[in-house]
């Protein structure tokens, strides 16, 4: 089959990104993925992962061994969690409060495991109390699933004390960062997290398409015992780690081709995340939430999640009544080059999504989206 040749390269335009990611990318990062590509067992590269590997355990806060950036999206460091570490048959406690716990309650039953949910309304935190009595209740669970911050909702749960209650039920706990990472406190090694995957493209503003991950000594222990194989090979830890740090034979081998000019990206956020230092990141998406958060209340919208339980980076708002959901976003996209995010599931069309994610955490961005805003509603 033969195309007519496309004249032109594709140009797309420059938006103001803040609806639920990707977020707007560090220019520095950009730039960074432009970089001239090179072999991926060059020493050079193997030398920056090795810088990356590090920065991925600052960001988490964990001196894990196995720590990485899977090659695919936060998804893919979902399912890395769930195949790796559950085999059939075994039990699994999965909080669900929104989109992403029930994509985890599928992973559960996709690896053939029996999934115990326990719901809580949209919009609001994992009810701590409620996963007590579902520990107790299932004394033969192997594992607890939440995540930390539910992007279809902007709740915020208390990973700490959730992570606490699956030590003390003898769980394993698998943690959903994906939205989290970079934008609110979160400490692995200090609260016990034993798996945990994040995604790029959110509050570290990376380009999309990369999954850091990390497992605690328990987390391996338990991969290191299974009796079945893990059925995606692509996934398998013990066959990537071959790759990230020569495990096993003590050379880095072949496993799959990195996304070499993707990695460089991720290397320079993190670099960029530790040059501002984490704690400072945590304060600045607190405090640009609060400027957005008096802008939107005063142009009369409310918030979907309780003062108490809200996530900074991700801003639920209720679409008033008589408002026209798709072309208020289209009037924004086209006019003001902004991009706020639709409702998601039981929120679709009932409310918007405003991230604050990473780069896109600035007075400048919360201005913008408070003046169009306040306009396209005139
Ligand atoms: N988990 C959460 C909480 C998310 O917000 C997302 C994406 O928005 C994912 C998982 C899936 O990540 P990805 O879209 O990068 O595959």
């Amino acid at each position: 089959m033969l195309i007519a040749p496309y004249s032109e390269s594709f140009n797309p335009p420059r938006r103001t990104l803040m609806g639920p990611g990707p977020s707007d990318v560090y220019p520095e990062v950009l730039a960074a993925q432009a970089k001239p590509t090179i072999g991926h067992l060059d020493p050079v590269f193997v030398a920056m992962m090795d810088e990356l590997k590090a920065l991925i355990q600052y960001a988490f806060q964990t001196t894990n061994a196995m720590t990485l950036a899977v090659s695919a999206p936060g998804s893919a460091g979902m399912e890395t969690c769930f195949v790796n570490l559950v085999e059939p048959g075994e039990k699994v406690i999965v909080c669900r409060n929104g989109v992403f716990g029930e994509r985890m309650r599928q992973n559960v039953e996709r690896v053939g495991a029996i999934a115990v949910v326990v719901d809580n309304e949209w919009g609001e935190a994992v009810n701590v109390d409620a996963v007590a009595t579902a520990l107790a209740a299932n004394p033969d669970a192997k594992f607890l699933a939440f995540v930390h911050a539910e992007t279809s909702t902007g709740a915020l749960s208390d990973a700490k004390a959730l992570c606490a209650l699956a030590k003390q039920h003898d769980c394993i706990s698998i943690v959903d960062a994906v939205t989290s990472l970079g934008g609110v406190e979160l400490r692995v090694d200090e609260w016990g997290i034993d798996a945990i995957y994040s995604g790029s493209q959110k509050c570290l503003s990376c380009v999309p398409g990369l999954s850091p991950v990390s497992f605690s000594p328990a987390a391996v222990e338990k991969m290191k015992a299974r009796k079945t194989p893990v059925q995606s090979w692509f996934l398998d830890q013990t066959l990537v780690m071959g790759y990230w740090t020569g495990e096993a034979s003590g050379k880095r081998s072949y496993h799959h081709t990195a996304p070499v000019n993707a990695l460089y990206a991720l290397h320079e956020s993190l670099r960029l995340l530790s040059i501002e230092g984490l704690e400072h990141a945590w304060q600045r998406h607190a405090d640009m939430h609060q400027v957005l958060r008096h802008g939107l209340e005063a142009l009369g919208l409310k918030f979907v999640v309780t003062e108490a339980d809200r996530l900074p980076q991700l801003n639920a708002v209720y679409i008033p009544d008589g408002i026209d959901d798709a072309k208020v976003r289209k009037q924004l996209l086209e006019n003001y080059n902004l991009e706020i995010g639709a409702g998601l599931g039981a929120l679709a069309g009932k409310a918007w999504r405003i991230g604050l994610m990473g780069y896109a955490a600035r007075r400048e961005n919360v201005a913008l989206c408070l003046k169009a805003l306040e306009e396209v509603l005139a």
